[in-house]
């Protein structure tokens, strides 16, 4: 039964994270914030004109890593103690103190990058021969040489940095602080609902007559909130495009993918194949969903049901750990080592209270341990998640030890294969673990409703919806409520067909996600899972090889495009094909589905 949520001042400390690991107190924050600023300013002097030979240079960023390695307990604090709880005062101003002294740090600190791009190419080629510590920082800044602004124009641009993430901030402010939501009514009973429970709960109640209900109320109370959302949300585009003009990127796309070091073919492929291949199956899934729960139709509310709840296995924080152990046993010692270590140092908060972000995250930074934020609900489901972020954990666990600061991120494009590798990794396991039908179809609907529902149905209609706002963005245009919900109404309409009725209150989906401040993050989910899905594949098939190519991949962090770290997987994502794989794979899971249903009916 859901609850109303208690306060973050009521949860049990051992279901919370310890941050003392990061910093003591908030005393100590600000100490160490404010003794950075100071560092900051004596780097500066100490550095500023005076890059200009291989040695020199080599001296400056070693000092500049330095610095940056200050800077990141501090960033993840400040946003680590506002995502448990947004509605907290204390964490809403240390927060945007971080923000503004951030913005005056990296302003000071702009000279680095536009100094060394006024040396001679060669100058900042014999430093890499003198240090090849900073070979893949300086080949990035090299590449990034033509999209350069003139050095007082870069130092501007940082300073304004907090006021350019600021559309991030309100979208938070009104979806966690302002939005409160009132009891809904069904059946004549009153049932209470916030943001978390209805993500959490609410959109996956067996029961038809609730489950509707709860998805009106939503929405009518997002819909409250809709101007001002879209209003942000056009904040944040008009800032990428004017951006992206000052700095000559022949579209807004070139520029939000230059980071990610892929070209627009490989994200068009993403969208465009999974729109038009994945449908189907998805449709028949949605089909059998239908079938099973005896729905006179199937609507946009009743798409995230599970196809067997009567066989929801509930399960604890504590029991988890078991199946998540003996899941990821296959990754090594070393890897169950930083499992272990997540649970018993209190890595991970599991709590679920008012004003947490919802969703889950992990947060990797550099010289410390990695944080995992989940809102643990009971439900078996929860093990995916949890493997999930896992993985994220396990990702920077391996390149923050084997790389410096600069090179343990890896694109965007490749940030979500350790994640989802760690999902089928559990899927896996549990496979194998028992015959009875009932339970492998409960395993293979997880894999179908969460794995690849999630990265491939949700992230990929969010990113067919994203990139139609962009275009309408490239093109000089803006956008408001209207337009958006058009979008994102055409596109749910093109994906499920005839198959599920797109019920008022689904155009208001692209409200849910933060991930449209992130720039072209949502299509990145299919793509991390196309490559984790065959390398799992490989797994199965040989073993210990396998698992050691993928160590490597962790390991090299950002030292290698998303090309060459599938590549070193075994994975060619220069063809098309890892990605038709990998949909015909679900289609064959889905099939696999609907056969165990016949079986279960006929026993
Ligand atoms: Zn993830």
């Amino acid at each position: 039964m859901v609850k109303s949520l208690p306060a973050r001042s009521e949860v049990r400390l051992e279901d919370t994270w310890d941050l003392t690991s990061l910093f003591s107190s908030e005393e100590e924050f600000h100490q160490a914030l404010s003794e950075l600023e100071k560092q900051t300013d004596a780097f500066q002097q100490q550095h500023s004109g005076k890059m200009e030979d291989a040695s020199s240079i080599v001296g400056a960023l070693t000092a500049y890593a330095a610095l940056y390695e200050k800077l990141v307990p501090l960033s993840t604090y400040a946003s680590l103690v506002l995502s448990t709880d947004q509605t907290d005062d204390a964490a809403q101003m240390l927060s945007s103190k971080f923000g503004s002294v951030a913005a005056k740090i990296s302003s000071k600190l702009s000279f680095v990058n536009s100094e060394l791009l006024n040396l001679p190419e060669e100058t900042l080629q014999q430093a890499m021969k003198e240090s090849d510590e900073f070979k893949v920082y300086l080949e990035k800044l090299i590449r990034k040489k033509q999209y350069q602004l003139h050095p007082e124009v870069e130092k501007t641009l940082a300073a304004y940095s907090s006021t350019f993430s600021a559309p991030y901030g309100l979208y938070n402010t009104t979806k966690m602080v302002d939005m409160k939501f009132d009891d809904f009514e069904a059946g004549g009973k009153s049932y209470p609902l916030s943001y978390v429970s209805f993500e959490g709960d609410w959109e996956a109640e067996p029961d038809v007559e609730i489950r509707r209900a709860a998805f009106t109320a939503f929405s009518n109370k997002l819909k409250d909130y809709q101007h001002t959302t879209a209003k942000t949300y056009d904040m944040q585009l008009q800032a990428e495009k004017t951006t992206s003009d000052l700095r000559g990127y022949d579209t807004i796309f070139d520029y939000l993918l230059f980071n990610q070091e892929v070209d627009r073919s490989l994200y068009n492929r993403q969208i465009d194949l999974i729109m038009k291949e994945l449908a189907p199956h998805m449709r028949k899934y949605a089909k059998l969903l239908q079938e099973v729960h005896g729905l006179g139709k199937m609507t946009f509310a009743d798409l995230k049901i599970s196809l067997d709840p009567s066989y929801e296995p509930e399960i604890t924080v504590e029991e988890s750990k078991k199946y998540i152990d003996d899941a990821l046993a296959i990754m090594g010692p070393d890897y169950l080592e930083m499992v272990d270590r997540s649970y018993s140092e209190r890595w991970i908060d599991f709590a679920q209270n008012t004003g947490k972000s919802t969703g889950a995250f992990c947060s990797s930074p550099y010289g410390d341990h990695p944080y995992i934020l989940i809102s643990w609900t009971g439900r078996m489901n929860e093990v995916f998640v949890l493997a999930h972020e896992l993985g994220h954990a396990g990702h920077f666990y391996n390149a923050n030890r084997e790389q410096n600061v600069f090179n343990a991120r890896p694109s965007l494009y490749f940030i979500e294969a350790p994640s989802t590798m760690n999902e089928m990794l559990v899927a896996n396991h549990l496979l194998e673990s028992s015959k009875d039908p009932q339970f492998k179809r409960w395993v293979i609907s997880s894999i179908v409703a969460r794995t690849y529902y999630h990265n491939f149905v949700t992230h990929l209609l969010e990113a067919a919806y994203q990139r139609k706002v962009y275009e309408r963005i490239d093109a000089g245009q803006s956008v408001n409520a209207g337009i958006l919900n058009t979008l994102k109404r055409n596109v749910l309409e093109e994906f499920w067909g005839d198959a599920v009725e797109i019920t008022p209150g689904a155009e208001l989906t692209w409200m849910r996600q933060p991930h449209y401040y992130m720039g072209l993050y949502p299509y990145t989910y299919s793509a991390g899972l196309t490559i984790s899905t065959q390398v799992s594949k490989r797994i199965l098939k040989e073993g210990q090889p396998a698992v050691d190519d993928w160590i490597e991949v962790l390991k090299a962090g950002g030292t290698k495009t998303p090309v060459e770290l599938s590549q070193m997987a075994g994975v060619d994502i220069t063809t098309e094909q890892p990605l038709r794989d990998t949909i015909a794979y679900i289609g064959e899971l889905i099939d696999e589905l609907v056969k165990l249903t016949d079986e279960i009916k006929v026993k």
